[in-house]
């Protein structure tokens, strides 16, 4: 067991660093290391690197580089996104819409603001995940400053109608903010043609150093900052730039576009076989989140009567690395938000996996983790007195 290579199958909670990625940083550590706001000769390789990454950053999602304001990482750029349209000198009104499924990133600071007197409506999802547009629509009021809803889910993968959610908020007149942190890089975003006013997105999940972020603020929409400081990223957000880590994003971001639909076509053949053998193979499992409408690299899965935790454990200790859900939610001991916002039952809820499959997994990996994970969840029942009940059960029914 112990001769086996580690087996990562959590590439949504983060993602190893490209090669093309780590050299296009180094430079910036020791050679060029100056800051890219001074004057003299030393700051102009900097600022030279960062504009080229903010132009392909930028094209990633149609944008304009001026449009792009670098940050710490997806849960800045969320609690700026949110915080700023509701407080301070430019708040957009005092009624916050976000749809159950949101990062944590989001729906703390929703918590926070109410702490502060102001208004949330959280939207419910149908039973894979999937936001109504219609019933966001109904919950505008004539205070609501901003709507938010993820591109697509960090846990179930499910992606959301995001283009339709836009046209409602731009038709109000209210700010439509998406976390694109797992769709960037993934899927296809255009900020124009899904009508965006604000996007996040983070390094870290597409082969881009950890500490690194960005939201897109449109062209005409005024926030305030969140930190402050001098007039790095046109005076709204503070602090020296993070040269070699956004030089890194942006390499992450070029790499990402160049070869997004051969990605997507290897994890989803490898996404597609696992669902059929765990589905097949392994009884009273079921698939969380929507079919057709999921990122590629993404399954998760209930399994009945058992706990997620325990599979987890055991698959570590068979090097395999896979999660219950968002890393931010492990170390509690309550269901995943998600998951009892699909409407599953907190016992089910608690017998969750997701599996996030980088694009370089082989099938054999794909096919050993199945087999380890089919005897660890028989392994476990058969030590259940829950499942044993059950079988009993069964049994008398029949
Ligand atoms: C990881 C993640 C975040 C947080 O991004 P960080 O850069 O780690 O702060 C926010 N939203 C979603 C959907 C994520 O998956």
């Amino acid at each position: 067991m112990a001769t086996r290579k580690t087996i990562y199958l959590d590439n949504a909670s983060t993602s190893a660093v490209r090669m093309e990625v780590l050299d296009s940083m180094l430079p910036y550590f020791i050679e060029e290391f100056g800051n890219p706001d001074s004057i003299h000769a030393m700051g102009k390789p900097g600022r030279d690197a960062v504009k080229r990454a903010r132009e392909s950053l930028a094209k990633m999602i149609n944008a304009d580089p001026d449009e792009i304001y670098m940050t710490s990482g997806g849960s800045e750029s969320n609690s700026w996104a949110i915080r700023s349209a509701v407080t301070g000198p430019r708040a957009k009104g005092r009624h916050v819409i976000v749809s159950s499924i949101e990062h944590h990133s989001i729906i703390n600071a929703c918590e926070y603001i109410r702490k502060l007197g102001l208004d949330v409506t959280y939207i419910p999802v149908d039973p894979s995940g999937l936001v109504d547009p219609a019933e966001v629509e109904r919950a505008i009021r004539p205070d609501t400053a901003i709507i938010s809803v993820m591109t697509a889910n960090n846990e179930i993968g499910t992606i959301e109608p995001i283009k339709e959610i836009g046209e409602v908020a731009r038709r109000h007149g209210v700010l439509f903010h998406t976390d694109a942190v797992q769709a960037y890089g993934q899927v296809d975003i255009d900020v124009r043609r899904d009508n965006i006013d604000l996007l996040s997105a983070s390094s870290h999940k597409l082969g881009g150093p950890k500490g690194v972020g960005l939201l897109y603020i449109r062209k005409g929409v005024r926030l305030d900052p969140l930190i402050h400081g001098g007039e790095q990223e046109r005076g709204i957000r503070g602090g020296t730039t993070n040269v070699p880590g956004v030089v890194g994003f942006g390499k992450a971001a070029e790499l990402a576009l160049a070869d997004m639909e051969e990605r997507a076509e290897k994890e989803r053949t490898l996404r597609d076989h696992l669902i059929g053998r765990v589905l097949n193979e392994i009884p009273y499992s079921r698939l969380n989140g929507d079919r057709e409408r999921r990122l590629p690299s993404n399954a998760n899965f209930s399994f009945d009567h058992i706990e997620g935790e325990s599979i987890l454990m055991s698959m570590n200790m068979a090097g395999i690395c896979i999660s219950t859900g968002s890393a931010c939610a492990s170390g509690s001991l309550d269901p995943s938000h998600v998951l009892l916002a699909l409407g599953l039952p907190h016992e089910t809820a608690h017998g969750s996996l997701r599996f996030s499959i980088p694009s370089d997994t082989t099938m054999e990996d794909i096919d050993h983790a199945v087999d380890v994970l089919r005897d660890t969840v028989e392994r476990l029942r058969s030590l259940s007195p829950l499942y044993d009940d059950f079988l009993r059960s069964q049994k008398g029914e029949a």
